[in-house]
């Protein structure tokens, strides 16, 4: 992803405008099924990666912390939190569980063979999920494209078992 390389002509530039409690600051290129990202300051003081139909539509209007508060006190209240949030939430701790914790029993076949989460993802689930949205249907996991590549944007999509059997087939490995 090249940050310096301006957005798509015909991606209208949101740069400044406010959603929320959200600065958009600049471009931040786009996912797999071409809706541009954008990097955003929220006004608590980190920033976040947000599809531009996020904003736009109103379901995304802070980096997140609002959210994990909302979650923080269902949890508090002892109700189940939504799980379709927490199926992503745990995948992106195995993710990052198996590149980064060496006692992890996957860790020899991800972090262990140089498989990195980038520095983005590793830091904000929110960016993570930003990125990958929802898996599209059940039987749906994380499947990097190149296997021996790092799981960052261009090479991470939702994939069904069989895709993944067929991927892995061609790049040798296993998918999340
Ligand atoms: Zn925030």
């Amino acid at each position: 992803m090249n940050e310096r390389q301006g957005p798509h002509v015909l991606v209208k530039d949101m740069s400044g405008e406010r959603f929320g409690k959200l600065t958009v600051l600049h471009w931040a290129g786009s996912t797999p099924n071409r809706q541009a990202l954008w990097s955003c300051a929220c006004d608590c003081g980190r920033t976040a990666i947000v599809r531009g139909v996020q904003l736009r539509t109103g379901r995304t209007t802070s980096c997140g912390c609002v959210k994990r508060e909302q979650w923080r006190l269902s949890m508090t209240h002892g109700q189940a939190g939504p799980t379709r949030r927490t199926s992503l939430y745990n995948r992106w701790l195995l993710m990052r569980r198996r590149c980064g914790n060496p006692t992890a029993a996957d860790f020899p076949r991800y972090g262990g063979r140089g498989i990195r989460v980038c520095a983005e993802w590793d830091a904000s689930f929110e960016s993570f999920a930003a990125y990958m949205g929802d898996p599209p249907g059940p039987g749906y996991s994380i499947d990097r494209i190149d296997n021996d590549g790092n799981y960052e944007p261009g090479n991470v999509r939702w994939a069904t078992a069989r895709e993944q059997r067929m991927n892995q087939r061609r790049m040798k490995g296993a998918g999340l």
